[in-house]
């Protein structure tokens, strides 16, 4: 069958190809929904890499993804965050090691180059998932369903809507949901490089001045950097030669890992954030960058989505399962209310994270090196902290834990 030429009506239609998407069809159409996912074909491959934490890793074991990516993936066992702001008031280092929780990593660091293609066969293979290679050109959002029309001219009926289409969304400005951007005085210079030492599966997290400077394991010898920096100085780092800029990353990075050789060319992100207001609409539900967007730092854009993608369809079983309409308002209500929260905290905390960098103001200085002696210094803190950023409430429920 030509999936291209394909119009019809399904239970759920995901919207967007990018890696919430395609992880979203995968899983609806697994939970037993008759799914279309509507995605343009993908574009050039993707250099970055993603570090996924448990609760991520457990989803993709669940779809049958991390069978096909594991053997690029690299443990992540101790985080490692280093005050190096030069700055009168500075934090002794910190070492999170996932030993101390009784587990053998954090997560794993994977190249989004293997996860795309993954993510691709499988959207290809899965029964009860149907493909449409193109781009949603209009959405009417009627009673009992909505219609989807797309740019060559197909037209879907379904009973709900997963908009994964970026932070431009067409389905989340249809509904009428409004957003709240905002920018930051940073850009994201990210590469890979491979290194004379080895990194003992230990991610290094610099804070300077400009932003964190972030070495994540790869296979061997190899690490991804996210070097963090002002707009000028992102354009200056990436108008070095390449044996400059190995110096200049090399310094930068204390010679821990030893002499730097690039991976790959350098790629630019300019830092920003988005929030939803809504995560919800008549007949629609909003996932990743469709609903939030903030700067990399600390691991978890992609992890927030996939959690977005858990809570969608354990709401959305019960329903289903009862033989009820799971597209109806009071349903995704249900599913609002369980990811606002989460949502929100860890944008302000990524949030606060950046800009308590950026600041001069010494009381902010101050309050963010006491958080990082503490952490240092105190089990409970670190234990507390170390739960939080893999997944959000497992912090407070650490009575019987290691
Ligand atoms: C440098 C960098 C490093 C990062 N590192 C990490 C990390 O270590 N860990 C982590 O958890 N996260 C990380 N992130 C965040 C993570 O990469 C993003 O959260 C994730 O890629 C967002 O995926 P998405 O599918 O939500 O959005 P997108 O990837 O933007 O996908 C949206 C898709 O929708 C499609 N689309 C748009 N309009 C339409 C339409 N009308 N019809 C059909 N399709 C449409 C687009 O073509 C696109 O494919 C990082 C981000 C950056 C920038």
């Amino acid at each position: 069958m030509n999936k291209s030429e394909i119009t019809g009506s399904f239970d759920v239609a995901v919207v967007g190809g990018g890696p919430s998407g395609r992880i979203a069809a995968l899983a609806l159409a697994k939970l037993g929904l008759s799914t279309v996912l509507v995605a343009p074909t993908s574009p050039q491959s993707d250099g970055r890499t993603t570090a996924l934490w448990q609760q991520s890793i457990e989803l993709l074991r669940d779809l049958g993804i991390w069978d096909r990516i594991e053997a690029s993936a690299t443990s992540l066992r101790k985080m490692r965050m280093i005050d190096d702001t030069g700055r009168l008031i500075r934090a002794p280092e910190v070492v999170f090691d996932s030993a101390e929780l009784g587990l053998e990593e954090f997560g794993f660091n994977i190249l989004n180059s293997e996860l795309n293609v993954a993510l691709q066969e499988l959207c290809d293979e899965l029964p009860g998932l149907t493909v449409v290679e193109d781009t949603v050109a209009s959405a009417e959002l009627l009673e009992q369903e909505t219609e989807l029309r797309t740019q060559g001219d197909q037209k879907l009926s379904v009973r709900l809507v997963v908009a994964a289409d970026g932070r431009n969304s067409l389905l989340r400005e249809t509904a009428g949901i409004p957003v709240r951007r905002w920018s930051y005085p940073q850009n994201a210079v990210v590469l890979n490089l491979e290194h004379s030492l080895p990194h003992q599966h230990v991610s290094t997290e610099f804070h300077t001045p400009t932003g964190p400077f972030t070495l994540v394991p790869l296979p061997g010898r190899q690490s991804s950097l996210v070097c963090v920096e002002t707009a000028e100085g992102a354009d200056a780092l990436i108008a070095l030669s390449d044996d400059k800029l190995e110096r200049e990353l090399e310094r930068r990075a204390h010679s821990i890992l030893g002499r730097f050789k690039l991976a790959t060319r350098p790629q630019c992100f300019p830092l920003s954030g988005l929030a939803a207001e809504r995560l919800i609409g008549h007949r629609l539900a909003l996932i990743g960058e469709t609903a939030h967007v903030f700067p990399p730092i600390g691991a978890q854009g992609l992890n927030l989505s996939l959690r977005d993608i858990i809570d969608l369809t354990t709401t959305l079983g019960g329903p289903m399962r009862r033989g009820l309409d799971f597209g109806e308002d009071a349903v995704l209500k249900a599913y609002e209310n369980k990811r606002l929260r989460d949502i929100r905290s860890r944008t302000n905390a990524v949030d606060v994270l950046n800009r308590s960098l950026l600041t001069g103001f010494l009381p902010v200085q101050i309050a963010r090196s006491l958080s990082m002696y503490l952490a240092g210094k105190l089990g409970p803190v670190r234990r507390f902290l170390m739960h939080e950023g893999m997944t959000p409430g497992s912090g407070f429920r650490l009575k019987n834990r290691p």
